[in-house]
């Protein structure tokens, strides 16, 4: 009410302005080519005159598109941070009031602000809120939101190409926005924000790291890895909460250990999301704690990162994180002995699959690995890497290929014996393993060694083919 009081008082006092926008790309990580196109629009601010001579049209308005929390609003900030213009924002949701006309006046005051505190970037939040298509909805709700559409039209309209008012709006669903909102001269720039990758997760982590004191050994790439499918907002509060978790213990400095367990629990958020039924997280967690006790076994692929039974958006299943030896990873180099290992590891989930459910029930949850398997054994058969065929050249005559295949096939069937007899050596240990994944769905390296250590009984395999 200290607001409302205040701008009785002092009518000028624009009511959308966000005051001390002080935002700057550097605030903004993980956004790689973007980056370029957003320096482009705050030109249109630093050089319009410049735009303007050479007859380039100067667009009203941006559309930033990507799912919520993958930094639009603050991309939107960090222009109006870097043009040094002023920055006006609401979110279209407010807009659509029940009474007719006010969504409309709302937008009208919004733009008339921002023409009297010009040069000005106006950020309109969820566009989609009122940019549906017309007509879609109906009754009086929808003949306001009409109203309130048509007024925003007019507004754009009225700074098309000046390049003294930009408008940047954000939405899920360009899809569904009306036709008329993204003609020529309107938003006719879409930028799509898509959800970071490891190397975006990892800048992000330490953009906002910079604010905290952080121990300086802090593994930003664990972290990064065990937080695959989630947005900057969610790697932000990642930091806040292992920050808080610092200050609990009377301590001085983040951790790895802070963050891993910061983000545990921001993906416990996540799961609490997603409903599976105790049968399926169960078959999911067999299917990964097989790859994770076989691959234990095996001296390139031993360092398990995490495993985890966790959906994740774009993939189903759960998966093993598994950190092979770096050098020869990175020059493509991988010895005889480490190709049968993976085959070997690609080959556990229909193992276990056979073991814990029968070969009567078997499932397909491992079809992908086991395809997996099948291409690697032929390559290392094409390659002259099976004692039988040294040749290079042996499979180059097409009459060979049964032949070829036939090796492959005598190379799955030994790996998979072998997956077989490491998961019946260590079925206390899967068992342990696949109760903790059900339970908390998610083990770090420490969780996942700690029971090795507890239940394994590993045993180095002689190489047998
Ligand atoms: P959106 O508008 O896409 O929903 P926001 O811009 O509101 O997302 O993001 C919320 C917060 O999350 C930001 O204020 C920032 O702290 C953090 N964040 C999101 N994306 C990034 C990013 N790419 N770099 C740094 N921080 C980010």
């Amino acid at each position: 009410s200290g607001a409302r009081v205040r701008r009785a008082q002092n009518k000028r006092l624009p009511e959308y302005l966000e005051r001390g926008v002080d935002v700057k790309f550097t605030d903004v990580a993980g956004l790689g080519k973007i980056r370029l196109e957003l320096e482009e629009i705050v030109k249109f601010f630093t050089h319009g005159d410049m735009y303007r001579r050479r007859g380039v049209k100067i667009p009203g308005g941006i559309l930033l598109c990507g799912p919520p929390g993958v930094g639009k609003t603050l991309l939107a900030k960090a222009v109006a941070g870097e043009a040094g213009v002023n920055f006006f924002s609401i979110s279209a949701s407010q807009f659509v009031e029940i009474y007719v006309g006010v969504g409309a006046s709302r937008v009208r005051a919004l733009y008339q602000e921002a023409k009297e505190n010009a040069p000005s970037v106006v950020f309109i939040d969820e566009l989609d809120a009122v940019g549906r298509e017309r007509g879609l909805i109906k009754g009086s709700g929808g003949q306001e939101r009409d109203a309130t559409l048509n007024q925003l039209l007019v507004s754009l309209d009225g700074f098309e190409g000046r390049g003294e008012v930009i408008t940047i709006a954000s939405t899920n669903r360009p899809d569904i926005l009306d036709p008329a909102l993204v003609r020529p001269g309107r938003f006719d720039r879409k930028i799509f924000i898509p959800k970071p990758g490891l190397i975006g997760r990892i800048e992000i982590l330490k953009v906002h790291a910079r604010k905290k004191s952080m121990a300086e050994d802090v593994d930003y790439i664990a972290v990064a890895s065990m937080t695959d499918g989630m947005v900057g907002a969610e790697l932000a509060n990642i930091v806040e909460v292992a920050a808080i978790n610092m200050m609990r213990d009377s301590r001085t400095e983040v951790t790895t250990d802070d963050l891993l367990q910061a983000a545990q629990m921001e993906e416990r958020g996540m799961l609490d999301r997603k409903e599976r039924s105790p049968d399926i997280w169960k078959q999911v967690a067999i299917n990964e704690a097989a790859m994770a006790v076989v691959a234990v076994n095996f001296s390139d692929l031993k360092n398990i990162e995490f495993v985890t039974i966790a959906p994740r958006a774009g993939r189903e299943l759960g998966y093993v994180r598994v950190k092979m030896d770096p050098v020869r990873f990175n020059e493509g180099m991988l010895t005889r002995q480490s190709l049968l290992d993976h085959i070997t590891v690609q080959l556990a989930p229909r193992a276990a699959d056979e073991i814990w459910f029968g070969s009567d029930q078997l499932s397909t949850i491992w079809a992908e690995t086991a395809d997996n398997a099948r291409s690697a054994a032929r390559t290392f058969v094409l390659g002259g890497l099976s004692e039988k065929y040294h040749g290079i050249s042996d499979f180059w005559v097409a009459d060979r290929i049964n032949e070829l295949d036939s090796e492959a096939m005598r190379i799955v069937n030994t790996c998979y014996e072998r997956a077989k007899e490491i998961l019946q050596q260590n079925r206390t240990l899967m068992d342990a393993i696949v109760n903790e994944l059900v339970e908390k769905k998610n083990l770090t390296k420490q969780d996942f060694f700690h029971l090795v250590e507890l239940h394994g009984s590993l045993k180095p395999m002689p190489p047998t083919i």
